[in-house]
């Protein structure tokens, strides 16, 4: 079983991307797809009108302010635009693709963040009327239900609240939760980077090996949100994963070279 997330960002190679799906399905691999959506998202609030805002919370994690008119533009470029493109596309190449978010079926569940404490021009505020949180439960009988009758899901935030409410929750830490809630050997996760740099943005320090010891130290030079990208490495090996890839989602076959050990290969 392999679980693989794509990046949102616009250099990502998504027709590269299917293909890979495609003819590793054809070859009786076990895959699921999860994928983001920020830099759509943003365009689509700039569109229309509500730009998009990042706040800092007091523990110094920059998130997206996702009150609820954001969280609607949020649903419409993700559950929307990139789910349902990516179906067309896999569908394209004889796929049998599902598009799913995180509500449905109550595929990922968690806690809304009842407030969040941000720090804004040096003073600390508190939001009340913020719609995040975090995945703590995946519907995994729902997802071996597609798998077994040969569905590919194709997984997206956001993740349904314990109290039914839409919250939008990290695509890498969700991505995380649902290869360790099917047991997967690996988790996959394609960005716009060639994997995780020792100097950013010097592509030649690319760091090839690490364990999940080493990760501890990766938080340091991680920046922005690569730092969440290590933290759902560090959460999918500690829920039983036994490899993760970070690797570059803009390459030519990046699902293929990323398993070949193109990328940063993290291990339990
Ligand atoms: P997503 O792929 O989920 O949309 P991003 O592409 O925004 O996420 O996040 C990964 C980004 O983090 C890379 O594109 C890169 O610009 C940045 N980054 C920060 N620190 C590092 C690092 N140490 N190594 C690699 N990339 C890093």
């Amino acid at each position: 079983m392999i679980v693989v997330k794509i990046g949102g960002g616009k250099g990502l190679n998504l027709a590269g991307l299917c293909e890979d799906v495609a003819a590793l399905l054809r070859a009786g691999q076990r895959l699921v797809l999860v994928h983001g959506g920020a830099e759509t998202t943003d365009e689509l609030a700039a569109a229309l009108g509500h730009p998009a805002q990042y706040v800092t919370s007091t523990s110094g994690h920059v998130s997206r302010r996702t009150d609820r008119r954001t969280l609607e533009i949020f649903e419409m470029a993700y559950c929307g635009q990139i789910n349902k493109g990516l179906v067309e596309r896999l569908q394209g190449l004889g796929v049998n693709a599902v598009g799913l978010s995180g509500l449905d079926g109550g595929l990922l569940r968690g806690t809304r963040k009842d407030v969040l404490r941000i720090v804004e021009n040096g003073r600390q505020k508190v939001l009340r009327d913020d719609f995040t949180g975090k995945v703590e439960q995946v519907n995994r009988g729902l997802l071996t239900l597609l798998l077994d009758n040969g569905y590919f899901p194709v997984l997206t935030p956001p993740a349904l609240s314990f109290n039914h409410e839409a919250i939008n929750v990290d695509g890498d830490r969700a991505a995380a939760a649902v290869a360790a809630a099917l047991h997967a050997d690996t988790l996959i996760l394609l960005t716009s980077a060639p994997g995780l740099l020792a100097r950013f943005p010097d592509e030649s320090s690319l760091l090839t090996n690490l364990s999940l010891a080493d990760l501890g130290n990766a938080q340091d030079y991680a920046k922005g949100k690569m730092k969440r990208k290590v933290l759902a490495a560090q959460e999918a090996l500690q829920g039983g994963v036994s490899q993760v890839v970070i690797g570059d989602g803009r390459r030519p076959e990046p699902l293929r070279a990323a398993l070949a050990g193109e990328g940063t290969k993290i291990e339990g």
